[in-house]
């Protein structure tokens, strides 16, 4: 069961979303060839506690850690830890933030120094995506005009949906129903009403996209070990239309939707 919120709700999700968002441009700022992506957890964990906010993946189903850090061919969920970023890297980074109850979701691909043309067309794909897809986030459409336009960007630019990971709505939880799926028929699928929330997270490959776990029971790899990159919003479906709770500033492809 899809359990929406009031406007009151969206709006502490947005304040739990605000400081999501500063968490996300404080490492903006320290991801650069030479830092560990455990020194990039490290000041996530120390920037959300000093908003009084909690870093929601920390403990979650055992995952030890504030952020998620996958660079290059690391999809999702890598545990930060020792690995060194060097120039040329790319390193997904994905935070929850828990303020009041209420928890915010969202994830950004960093270039480390200069990245390859084939690296930063991914990015700019994957991000492109992202908007694309939470640009169908309004009362009366289908979760699947927001899987599809996700998939037709994707596709058009030659690159691969990771299919077997999905979004998710959010709210007290962090994983809460419906599945937002980062492929689909446009018109099918759930009716989005307003107050639903959904945590948008198109995670897209250069190569094929079928994936392997790896033995740390975590880290998500594309099989083919190509390049991987990995958006996400959090977004409330509104009667003004979507409404990014998570909305950062600085992007290749400037949209309507990078916030107020
Ligand atoms: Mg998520």
């Amino acid at each position: 069961m899809i359990i929406r919120k009031t406007e009151a709700e969206v709006d502490k999700m947005a304040a739990a979303g605000a400081i999501l968002v500063r968490t996300l441009e404080m490492i903006s700022k320290k991801v650069r060839p030479g830092v560990t992506t455990a020194e990039l957890d490290e000041a996530a964990e120390k920037f959300i506690r000093s908003q009084g906010a909690i870093p929601t993946f920390k403990g979650y189903r055992g995952f030890p850690a504030t952020i998620c850090a996958s660079p290059n061919s690391m999809i999702v969920h890598g545990i930060p830890g020792p690995t060194v970023l060097r120039r040329g890297d790319i390193i997904s980074v994905d935070v929850g933030v828990t303020l009041d109850g209420w928890v915010a979701d969202a994830a950004r691909t960093f270039p480390v120094g200069a990245i390859s043309d084939e690296a930063q067309a991914l990015l700019v794909t994957t991000e492109a995506a992202l908007k694309a897809g939470a640009a169908e986030a309004k009362p009366g459409a289908r979760i699947g005009d927001v899987s599809n336009a996700i998939q037709s960007r994707v596709e058009a630019d030659g690159m691969s949906v990771v299919h077997s990971l999905v979004g998710h709505g959010v709210g007290r939880e962090m994983h809460e129903p419906p599945e937002v799926a980062n492929q689909g028929e446009a018109g099918t699928g759930i009716v989005l009403e307003e107050g639903t929330v959904i945590a948008i997270e198109p995670m897209v490959a250069i190569g094929g996209p079928d994936v392997t776990l790896d033995d740390d029971g975590w880290s998500v790899y594309t099989a083919d070990r190509s390049l991987a990159a990995h958006f996400e919003f959090t977004v409330a479906v509104t009667a003004a239309g979507p409404r990014i709770l998570t909305p950062w500033h600085e992007s290749k492809e400037s949209g309507d939707l990078d916030g107020s």
